[in-house]
């Protein structure tokens, strides 16, 4: 059952303690510990969080905000952008690859904005001519501390501002009260990961269920915002086909079809170490019982048989619903596109130009070229 996160305790790097988003943050947490801390860095050489307390750790970014997806070596890219926010997330699914990425284990936010609007806006308007779509979604779930941060309300205002920029608030969690404060007309974009329910129960156990998250999307589309779709990953097991048959449908049930800017796919992947932590953390887990194999970026992959079927099976019955929404792969080969859409769409233009195509045709009514 899902539980925003509320912290045990709160540590705070000395840097920040004065910054305006840090005393907004701590006057919303008034009865929890505070501590101050050196760096977050120090904390990290010193001790581990062994003791399972719920931390959260205030902290300054040190590096840019906005930095482009790494994206994998040999799979097609989208050429996305994260704004790096915060780091870590509540919800703990057994796939999260963050468990084998970071080093630091506390739920930890920067609260040093005051330096990332000049970083973004200068960028945005020295490459003017440049369409960037920006997700905050790369080391946590968009949303999940939005009831504690509000950075939802501080960015919407920004990127409506900024015609070559489009946000994408990437969750599974139901956390949208702060963006129904706003009519954004489709210039923002929220979306969901989503799976069928037994594996949600399974798999995602801490998130709210899928119809909760499809009645959040339609809350959301009412409210003006674009929507998104990510089938990422998708898992195989007995009996994927009825159940993301049914996710599809629901889907479509649930929002018009001309809300949805997009829809991706991606098939479970994760590095070797994945394997270790998943049975140790997620006994429950089914996800490390199937065969994988290595792919071109080293990580472990469903046999691509499995995953041209799964893709292509997606793709048929997204276009039963609607043959209008843009569908993408998620780090996949070209020809592994082919086999999913029965022809490479990626021919006439590839992938970055369709997906701000995508945003051009729900954001301001273009006819798509491509
Ligand atoms: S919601 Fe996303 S970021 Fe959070 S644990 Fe699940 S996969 Fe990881």
């Amino acid at each position: 059952m899902y539980k925003p996160f509320t912290p045990e305790k709160i540590w705070i790097e000395k840097r920040v303690l004065r910054n305006e988003t840090t005393r907004e943050i701590l006057s919303r947490l008034p009865e929890v510990p505070v501590k101050e801390i050196g760096t977050i860095n120090e904390v990290l050489a010193r001790e581990i969080n062994a003791s399972g307390e719920k931390i959260l750790i205030l902290a300054k970014q040190e590096g840019e905000f906005l930095k482009p997806c790494p994206g994998t070596r040999n799979y097609i890219c989208c050429n996305y952008f994260f704004l790096n926010l915060a780091t870590n997330c509540d919800i703990n699914c057994s796939y999260c690859i963050l468990q084998s990425y970071l080093n630091n284990p506390y739920m930890t936010v920067y609260t040093n904005l005051d330096e990332m609007y000049p970083e973004l806006d200068k960028l945005l308007k020295k490459n003017a001519n440049r369409f960037y779509r920006i997700g905050t979604g790369e080391l946590t779930d968009s949303l999940t501390l939005d009831h504690l941060t509000r950075y939802s309300k501080k960015l919407i205002p920004f990127f409506l501002k900024h015609n070559n920029a489009i946000l994408e608030l990437k969750t599974k969690t139901t956390q949208i009260d702060n963006l129904l404060d706003f009519s954004p007309q489709n210039r923002v974009i929220v979306s969901w990961s989503l799976n069928p329910q037994e594996v949600i129960d399974r798999e995602e156990k801490k998130s709210p269920s899928l119809r909760q998250r499809l009645a959040a999307a339609k809350q959301c589309g009412e409210a003006g915002y674009l929507l998104g779709f990510h089938f990422d990953p998708l898992i195989h097991y007995a009996g994927w086909e009825n159940g993301y048959r049914d996710v599809v449908r629901r889907i479509f049930a649930a929002v018009p079809a001309d809300r949805i800017v997009w829809i991706s796919l991606g098939a479970l992947r994760y590095s070797a170490d994945m394997d270790r932590i998943v049975r140790k953390r997620h006994p429950e887990s089914t996800i490390v019982l199937g065969e994988m194999f290595s792919g071109k970026d080293g990580k472990l992959r469903y046999f691509r048989p499995i995953r041209e079927r799964m893709f292509q099976r997606m793709v048929q019955w997204i276009r039963q619903e609607d043959n209008q929404v843009r569908v993408y792969l998620c780090m996949e080969s070209p020809e592994v596109w082919r086999k999913a859409f029965g022809e490479q769409p990626l021919v006439q233009c590839g992938l970055p130009q369709q997906l701000d195509q995508a945003v051009f045709q729900r954001r301001d009514g273009a006819e798509p070229v491509c």
